[in-house]
C-alpha cells in the first residue's frame, strides 16, 4: 500500500476516535445533568431504561475505538491493509467500505460461510452485505 494512503487511513483513525471520545464525553456530562432530581417512580424507571440505553451505547463506541487503537497500531507495524488470515493485501476498496477490516474479501466470505453454518439465519443478511460492498 502507498504510503499516501496509509497516511490517509491514520488520519481518518484518528479523526473517528477523537469524535467516538469527543461524543462519549457529552453524553456522560448530559447524563449526570438529567439525573438530578429525578424523584418519582416513572421518571426512576425511564431514567433506567435511559441508562441502559447510553450503556449500550458506550459499549460499543469503545468496542469501536478498540477497532480504531488495533488500526492505528497496524499502521504503526506496517502491517495494516494486509489480510490477518492469509497475509495477502485487503481490496483497497474493501478498506475504503470498511477502514478497519482486517481480512480480505475472500476471507470474510469464508469466515462469514462458517458462522452461516453455526446460524443459518445471518447467512443471507450477511452474504447480501458482502455483495453490496463488492459491486457497489
Ligand atoms: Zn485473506
Amino acid at each position: 500500500m502507498r504510503k499516501a494512503t496509509v497516511l490517509k487511513f491514520k488520519r481518518l483513525f484518528l479523526q473517528q476516535r477523537e469524535s467516538v471520545l469527543y461524543a462519549d464525553k457529552v453524553l456522560r456530562e448530559d447524563f449526570s445533568v438529567s439525573t438530578d432530581d429525578r424523584m418519582d417512580e416513572v421518571d426512576q424507571a425511564s431514567s433506567d431504561a435511559e441508562q441502559a440505553m447510553r450503556m449500550r451505547l458506550c459499549n460499543r463506541e469503545v468496542l469501536y475505538v478498540k477497532k480504531l487503537d488495533e488500526a492505528l497500531r497496524r499502521i504503526e507495524d506496517g502491517t495494516f491493509g494486509t489480510c490477518t488470515e492469509c497475509d495477502e493485501d485487503i481490496e483497497l476498496r474493501r478498506l475504503e467500505a470498511r477502514p478497519t477490516a482486517t481480512l480480505c474479501v475472500s476471507c470474510k466470505e469464508e469466515e462469514e460461510r462458517r458462522e452461516g453454518m453455526m446460524a443459518t439465519g445471518r447467512l443471507h443478511k450477511s452474504l447480501g452485505e458482502t455483495f453490496s460492498r463488492r459491486y457497489a
